[in-house]
């Protein structure tokens, strides 16, 4: 027999965008379940990246000074090195105090805390190791989930259901909303690497010729990512590890003197990239957010703000009519997918453009070696141009949102 749990918001998925809305509507009194399949918040390598964005949002919970307390790296700037010739392209001190800087953290970290802000709120449960495996109707309106945890199977039957649960969505596919793909030719390699003796300034990225590498800075080592073609994993493996160095030593060259650390395949993770997006993101009773809604590729490394920028619109938009007792009525579900598909849109189209000409793995090099005076002259003209725009768009995104007073002021 399956245990009953109520509430009136079930939210499925503890990454960024269902911890932050579990958070948020927890904090304006509401009764809200959020279900995490696993049973702590360690994964595979996802993005640690807490753009200005964020920060602002935590400042205005009250949250900045207890967050920036946990160990991370404030990153001002970021550069790319393109064929050799290094590109200062966001410089993020251009976007107003204190959220001037751009703060990398395990993910698990973040989640972690904000999953401990979540428990000390009297309306708030987070189920771990509880996974949702379908949907529960009543007519033709979801009515909340079914779900197997610790102790067996269970249904959680809430007003309205919230599907955080990533890209390969079990809500949503329960429902047969289906998202559209917009075809990505890359996957990245993740895998650690110690930090050199010397090291390097602040890099995020180097291209060079067919190969492009990603290293983030995690204080105590990088994390280190090679963008790859589709499906190419396998023949990379069959060349062998030493060859993966040798490639890896000739992209990100500062790196050369500790490649040798990554000693077997068994420390390199596959993550495949997606971009796509529903058209619909909600029905009666239900609405999907963050990747769940559009997911994103860790191009500019903002799928985590876009999915909590979700979370704040949905808490936004719905609270007032929670707290009422009028539910979640599909209107305001529109809503939120009006308030949040454009910027999403223009981010993603974004993204797609950066695969097709830098991430490419069968991109010619960009710049002849050394670049030709034109070549210079032609950065010399763009590189002031997207450094002005860059940390507005990366850090604070096409639409960042702002926590209502509705919400703040409801505790
Ligand atoms: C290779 C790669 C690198 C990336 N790097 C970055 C980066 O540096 N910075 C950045 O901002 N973004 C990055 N992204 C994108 C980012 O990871 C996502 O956009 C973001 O995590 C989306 O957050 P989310 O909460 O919507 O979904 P997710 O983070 O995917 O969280 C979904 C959660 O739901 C849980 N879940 C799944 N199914 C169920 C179920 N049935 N029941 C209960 N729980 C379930 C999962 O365990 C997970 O915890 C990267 C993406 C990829 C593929």
């Amino acid at each position: 027999m399956r245990r009953r749990i109520e509430c009136e918001v079930c939210v499925v998925g503890g990454g960024p965008a269902g911890i932050m809305l579990g958070y948020l509507l927890a904090r304006s009194g509401i009764d809200v379940v959020v279900l995490e399949k696993h049973g702590d918040f360690l994964r595979d390598f996802r993005g640690d990246t807490i753009h200005p964005s964020t920060l602002s949002l935590l400042g205005q919970l009250g949250l900045r000074e207890a967050f920036l307390r946990l160990p991370h790296t404030e990153v001002r700037t970021i550069d790319f090195v393109v064929d050799g010739v290094r590109i200062h392209a966001v410089d993020f001190s251009r976007l107003p105090a204190p959220d001037d800087f751009l703060s990398t953290m395990p993910q698990w970290d973040f989640l972690d805390f904000l999953a401990g802000q979540g428990r000390a709120l009297p309306s708030y449960r987070l189920l771990m190791s509880t996974a949702a495996t379908g949907v529960l109707r009543e007519g033709a309106a979801v009515a909340g989930v079914t779900a197997v945890g610790p102790e067996g199977e269970l249904e959680i039957v809430a007003g309205l259901t919230v599907a955080a649960d990533g890209r390969s969505s079990t809500v949503r596919a329960a429902t047969g909303l289906r998202p559209r793909e917009y075809g990505v030719g890359i996957d990245v390699l993740w895998f650690p690497l110690p930090s050199p003796e010397r090291r390097p300034p602040s890099t995020i990225a180097y291209v060079e010729g067919d190969s492009f590498v990603l290293t983030i800075d995690r204080r105590d080592h990088y994390q280190a990512g090679m963008v790859i073609a589709k499906g190419g994993a396998a023949a990379l493996e069959a060349e062998g590890i030493e060859a993966f160095r040798t490639r890896l030593a000739r992209t990100a060259r500062p790196f050369a003197p500790v490649v040798d650390a990554l000693r077997s395949w068994d420390e390199v993770k596959l993550l495949a990239v997606q971009v796509s997006r529903l058209e619909r993101w909600h029905l009666p009773g239900l609405l999907c957010i963050g990747d769940a809604a559009h997911a994103m590729s860790p191009a500019f490394g903002v799928g985590v703000n876009y999915a909590i920028q979700d979370a704040v619109a949905t808490a936004n938009l719905l609270t007032a009519s929670l707290r009422a007792g009028h539910g979640a009525p599909e209107e305001l579900l529109a809503a939120v997918q009006r308030r949040r598909l454009p910027p999403v849109r223009a981010m993603q189209a974004l993204q797609l453009r950066l695969h097709r000409t830098i991430a490419t793995p069968e991109r010619k090099p960009l710049l002849a070696d050394p670049p030709t005076a034109l070549q210079r002259a032609g950065l010399n003209l763009t590189v002031p141009v997207i450094r002005a725009l860059a940390p507005r768009l990366i850090g604070r995104g096409f639409r960042p949102e702002t926590i209502s007073e509705a919400v703040l002021g409801a505790q």
